[in-house]
């Protein structure tokens, strides 16, 4: 797996706004539908808004049963954003979006996975809910 480098899963601290938003919001892959799944994350700092000049945390996570990788955004993580008077919750009104819907940008979709169904999501943001739903559906 060379090219998850920089993936862990971080057993050893005490409070993790990862592990915790793993244990609460992401129980079920919304790719494969596996629950618990032992997902592994990485962290990456880019542009929130170019605009703005803003940096933000990126959520990278990776799910070790279908190898496929969602990027999810700090302030959802953290869930700053799940509040409309905070600056990350404004921000995220300001998009359109809902301040307590997920959001997940499917980064890659594992290749043991991939179906006429899900090939086109990469690249692609969804609502998690929209996510499970699909997956219900599809069963
Ligand atoms: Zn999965």
């Amino acid at each position: 797996m060379n090219e998850y480098i920089g993936y862990k899963r971080d057993e050893a601290s005490y409070f993790n706004a990862a592990r915790s938003f793993t244990a609460d919001k992401l129980r079920t892959c919304p790719v494969c539908g596996k629950s618990w799944p032992k997902w592994l994350w990485k962290e990456e700092y880019q542009f929130m808004s170019e605009q703005y000049g803003l940096f933000g945390r990126m959520y990278h996570f990776l799910c070790p049963d279908c190898e496929s990788i969602l990027k999810i955004r700090e302030g959802d993580v953290s869930g700053y954003a799940c509040s409309k008077s905070t600056f990350e919750g404004m921000m995220k009104k300001a998009k359109g979006k809902d301040n307590l819907t997920i959001y997940v940008i499917v980064e890659k979709i594992g290749d043991g996975i991939k179906n006429e169904g899900n090939s086109d999501w990469e690249g692609k943001e969804f609502p998690l809910p929209e996510m499970l739903k699909k997956l219900r559906d599809d069963k």
